[in-house]
């Protein structure tokens, strides 16, 4: 198997089976000839070291003893870096020579509290040994005595390894796949031509589209809540709460996770909003390739909503007041917008005046380069 799905996620392989074998071999060899007549406590940490300490365990040649001890972070997003333990090691390992066995030193956080209850228990020692170890991520100062393999800065599943429970059971190690997603922004005021333009470009590149605006207006047809409160908003021209389109946009992608890129059509409209995407997107290993921006004029824009009043059946398209407050609010919240993605380099202005194919022309010719 070269590929795996776990979840919504997608990881290739890594590191063999056989380079699994021998980064174990590696550890214990060392482990025999250090601990040679000592009678060590192995201290698996669960439960991602479980396969690590069973393999050490029967590679190993003097007499030793087990034990278990599980820690976990906070949920809370303030306090991710706090780590508490679920399950102590029993019986006391004081006086003991200690081996702490990890499958991934990460950050380090999880090492840094271990040693700390150990310190707190007076072990007599305490070494480190670990499966793998990202020296790109490790933040610490302690020094993990036996590594099995230096690794990149991959998210990694197998041999014991999990992405949300799943993949433990796997012999090989897997990495998270790096899309080659590309995902747009499509920016500009109303009027400008988002929506046509999606269209199109969704077919030719293939990617998903999602419109904030179409959705909003589906679940306004459709009577649901989400419809309700985003009606007394989209009817006066102004924008919905962010936490309620932030969640709505999450749940759009979620529901297209094999996708191989999205059009972002009306979404971000605020900084935070920008902010809550490219988190979103980061988690799925891609982001944000560009925005790119139908640049038009003010008055263009009125009268191209006015005329489209006619028969889109938009009660926000039809009144001129209205309209006039969509593009206020488009100055006034979403046009700080082209500052955010300017300062990654991720921001082309075209030239949104003229016939639908030949704007669709200026915005392939910059989505081809990227
Ligand atoms: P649109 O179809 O993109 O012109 O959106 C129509 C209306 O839906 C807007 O005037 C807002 O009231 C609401 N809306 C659409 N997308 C967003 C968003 N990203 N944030 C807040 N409100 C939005």
């Amino acid at each position: 198997m070269k590929t795996v799905q776990l979840h919504d996620l997608t990881f290739e392989k890594c590191i063999s089976k056989t380079q699994v074998q021998q980064a174990v071999n590696g550890v214990a060899v060392r482990l025999n000839d250090d601990y040679r007549g000592k009678r060590p406590v192995f201290l698996t940490v669960l439960n991602g070291a479980f396969l690590f300490g069973a393999e050490l365990i029967k590679k190993f040649d003097s007499e030793c003893e087990l034990s278990f001890i599980k820690v976990a972070s906070y949920d809370g997003t303030e306090q991710r870096d706090e780590i508490y333990t679920v399950m102590g090691a029993e019986p006391s390992l004081k006086g003991r020579d200690v081996i702490v066995v990890e499958d991934i030193v990460d950050s380090g956080n999880t090492i840094d509290t271990i040693i700390q209850i150990l310190k707190d228990e007076d072990v007599a020692s305490y070494t480190i040994a670990s499966l793998f170890y990202k020296p790109a991520a490790y933040r610490k100062s302690h020094k993990i005595d036996y590594i099995g393999l230096e690794i990149e800065n991959d998210f990694v599943v197998g041999f014991g390894l999990d992405y949300n429970g799943l993949g433990r059971n796997l012999t090989s190690i897997y990495k998270l796949k790096q899309h080659t997603m590309k995902n747009l922004v499509l920016f500009g005021p109303p009027g400008a031509g988002k929506g046509t333009q999606a269209e199109v470009l969704k077919e030719k590149y293939n990617l998903v589209h999602i419109s904030t605006g179409d959705v909003f207006r589906y679940n306004i047809k459709n009577g649901t809540d989400l419809g309700t409160l985003a009606k007394s908003y989209i009817d006066k021209g102004q924008l919905v709460p962010d936490t309620v389109t932030i969640d709505m946009l999450n749940a759009e992608v979620e529901k297209n996770a094999q996708a191989q890129g999205f059009i972002f059509d009306g979404f971000p409209r605020t900084e935070a909003q920008a902010v809550a995407l490219a988190a979103l997107l980061e988690s799925k290993g891609t982001e944000v390739a560009a925005m790119v921006a139908l640049e038009v004029d003010d008055e263009v824009l009125v009268k191209r909503l006015l005329e489209r009043g006619k028969t889109s059946g938009r009660p926000d398209d039809a009144d001129e007041d209205v309209i006039r407050n969509r593009i206020k609010v488009y100055y006034a919240e979403t046009a700080i917008l082209k500052d955010f993605y300017e300062k990654q380099d991720k921001y082309y202005g075209v030239n949104g005046v003229g016939s639908v194919d030949e704007i669709t022309e200026r915005l392939s010719t910059v989505i081809d380069t990227l």
